[in-house]
């Protein structure tokens, strides 16, 4: 099977037949996105999670990698400022030290700290597609949250050395 590459590293609009595209993060070189397709044999494995935690998922507690849902990346809606949404995402949990399994303050934590890693990188249509999230799943405006005490400190730090 064919998948379509949209990834910035790559030639846009390029096509490969591997079941697993792995790089490094454009946000932040030090972590590892990984898009898994249904073909690849540990595919089943990771679905569950990705059933429960939605497009992708990372564990800070086992490394800096990002694994990303390759059945919702090939869907026609799916863009490169998706990936990057979604990095800052998941970049956001290993920067405030969250474990899984998250709750949905975490999730939320994670929104606005992807949502300040985007802005530092000028990722404005990704900033965009995080904010949208933000607002219709929780019904409140990104901009009113305010993180508190050690979570605004790691932010702050983390983003200082972008
Ligand atoms: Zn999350």
């Amino acid at each position: 099977m064919k998948h379509l590459i949209l990834y910035e590293q790559f030639i846009n609009e390029q096509e490969t037949t591997e079941p697993i595209i792995d790089f490094s993060t454009t946000l932040d070189d030090s972590f590892t996105t990984h898009v898994i397709y249904p073909e690849h044999p540990e595919y089943s494995n990771l679905k569950p999670h990705f059933k429960k935690l939605g497009i992708a998922f990372t564990d800070p507690t086992r490394g800096k990698d990002i694994w990303i849902d390759g059945e919702k990346v090939e869907e026609d809606s799916f863009t490169a400022d998706h990936i990057k949404a979604v990095e800052a995402h998941e970049i956001g949990h290993h920067i405030l030290n969250h474990q899984p399994p998250y709750d949905e303050t975490m999730e939320q934590k994670a929104d606005i700290a992807g949502i300040a890693i985007l802005k530092k990188a000028q990722e404005f249509e990704a900033v965009a597609i995080l904010a949208l999230r933000f607002r219709d799943l929780y019904k409140s405006n990104p901009k009113d949250y305010i993180l508190k005490n050690s979570a605004r400190e790691f932010l702050r730090s983390y983003i200082k050395n972008l």
